[in-house]
């Protein structure tokens, strides 16, 4: 079972995140600071119970740093330290805690060094960095200029932290959670948590919880949260034990209740992808694939190639958009376009079939819809798939898909055009993944 082990504390600590920054506010910047912080607490075993955004204002940031020290023991915040006039992070900790800004030498060699190094006159002003509360400690800063800051106040810790993300990452990485586990004297005592994400497609968020409605109700230690995707809906499980074993044994017993009432629609668990899935049961089976596209315009196939050694099972992927590349290329019949249209259970079976016998392969996989956001009438409405699986006469397939020979499905999903090509591919892999 691969699983995620996380730490627990005797004393229970609890960190807060403020992400600064207008651009945030206006939704021009998504807040991926918040989310890798977030990650990052949670795995080192400290628990983050508030994430707050606030825009590049004194008075504001003053209330939102004071109310975050008032109910965490620590507050993080990201973005402007840097040497602009909107970058008022360090003036505004300084004046909350009370303390004088006052010229750090070490920051300064560091920022001449780094405009040395580019060959670049040093703006006047850079300075402004160079200036730190007195007593608190700085971090530094591999990457670009502006250092972080960790400032003590009475028992609790403010860490001021830059706003580009591949800044922040190496210095939360090697400084800031050695500095928190070690500051507050964080001993792991021996319980673990333990999670583990069953990944399941085809159904709908509310069927999964109509089954899985008592163990969604779990309290802690053990829960169960669900998490509905882009044509995937996750279950997380999560246990609490005294010991690693025993977390493992009840995360194991709830998995086998899941398995025993979704089996069918299960691709994987915790970092599993479908493509991935696909990928093992057709070289278990020794099986090759080609795939006819329309509508989805090769996403298909880029989702099987995007598993390293596809090559071994994938033989071709052919975009057939137009009326004429599908008759060209794969064969369809004129008189089948013609009568039933390109969007049709027809055209969609002799294009797997088409494919299939092109390239010689156990499989043929196709796809023709209409993605949107025009083209719809009230027959063939936006989000209309047809899906097709060829597999004439494999002796490798599963009995019940060789009789079959060739199957189709209608498909009918909702979105913006990427999102209805997105399902497609999730249901076109899922065709294949259940029925080989
Ligand atoms: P700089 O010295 O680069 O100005 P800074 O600490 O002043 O650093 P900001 O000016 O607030 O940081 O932000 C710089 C850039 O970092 C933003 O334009 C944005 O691209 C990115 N950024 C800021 N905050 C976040 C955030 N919370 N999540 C993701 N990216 C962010
Ligand atoms: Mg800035």
């Amino acid at each position: 079972m691969t699983a995620v082990t996380r730490p627990c504390y005797n004393t229970p600590m609890t960190a807060e995140i403020v992400a600064i920054g207008t651009e945030l506010l206006l939704g021009h910047v998504v807040n991926t600071n918040a989310a890798f912080l977030s990650q990052k607490l949670a795995e080192a075993g400290i628990d983050v119970f508030h994430h707050t955004t606030v825009g590049d204002n004194p008075g504001r940031l003053t209330e939102a740093i004071r109310k975050a020290l008032g109910r965490s023991d620590v507050v993080i915040t990201s973005g402007g330290l840097g040497p602009t006039v909107d970058d008022i992070t360090i003036e505004t900790i300084a004046k909350l805690t009370g303390r004088e800004l006052i010229l750090d030498r070490a920051v300064l060699k560091d920022l001449n060094g780094y405009f040395k190094l580019r060959r670049i006159k040093a703006p006047r002003d850079s300075i402004r960095q160079a200036y730190i509360p007195e007593g608190a400690k700085r971090i530094r800063n591999r990457v670009g200029t502006a250092p972080g800051l960790i400032v003590e106040v009475r028992g609790k810790v403010i860490i001021a932290l830059p706003g580009p993300p591949r800044e922040i990452e190496p210095m939360v990485e090697h400084e800031i959670l050695p500095y928190l586990l070690k500051h507050y004297a964080l001993n792991p005592i021996p319980y673990t948590l333990r999670s583990r994400t069953i990944k399941l497609t085809g159904l709908a968020e509310s069927q999964v919880n109509a089954k899985a409605k008592d163990l969604l109700s779990l309290k802690p230690p053990t829960t169960v949260g669900i998490y509905a995707k882009l044509g995937e809906v996750d279950l997380k499980i999560m246990a609490k034990a005294d010991s690693d074993r025993e977390a493992a044994r009840v995360i194991g017993r709830i998995e086998g209740k899941i398995h025993s009432r979704l089996r069918g629609n299960i691709f994987g668990y915790d970092e599993d992808t479908l493509e991935g899935a696909v990928a093992n049961a057709l070289k278990r089976k020794k099986l090759t694939i080609a795939t006819a596209e329309s509508c989805t315009g090769g996403f298909v196939s880029h989702r099987i190639t995007n598993v390293s050694g596809s090559s071994g099972y994938f033989m071709m992927g052919i975009i057939a958009y137009s009326n004429e590349s599908k008759v060209n290329m794969l064969g369809v019949s004129p008189f089948t376009l013609k009568k039933y249209g390109a969007v049709s259970r027809e055209v969609a079976l002799e294009m797997a079939e088409g494919v299939r016998r092109l390239a010689g392969t156990d499989i043929g996989l196709s796809l023709t819809g209409i993605a949107g956001p025009t083209g719809g009438t009230k027959s063939k409405p936006i989000g209309l798939v047809y899906i097709a699986l060829a597999m004439d006469d494999c002796k490798k397939l599963k009995a019940e898909s060789r009789k079959l020979k060739a199957l189709v499905k209608e498909f009918r999903f909702k979105g913006t055009r990427e999102e209805i090509k997105f399902q497609a591919s999730q249901a076109a892999l899922e065709l294949v993944r259940r029925n080989v």
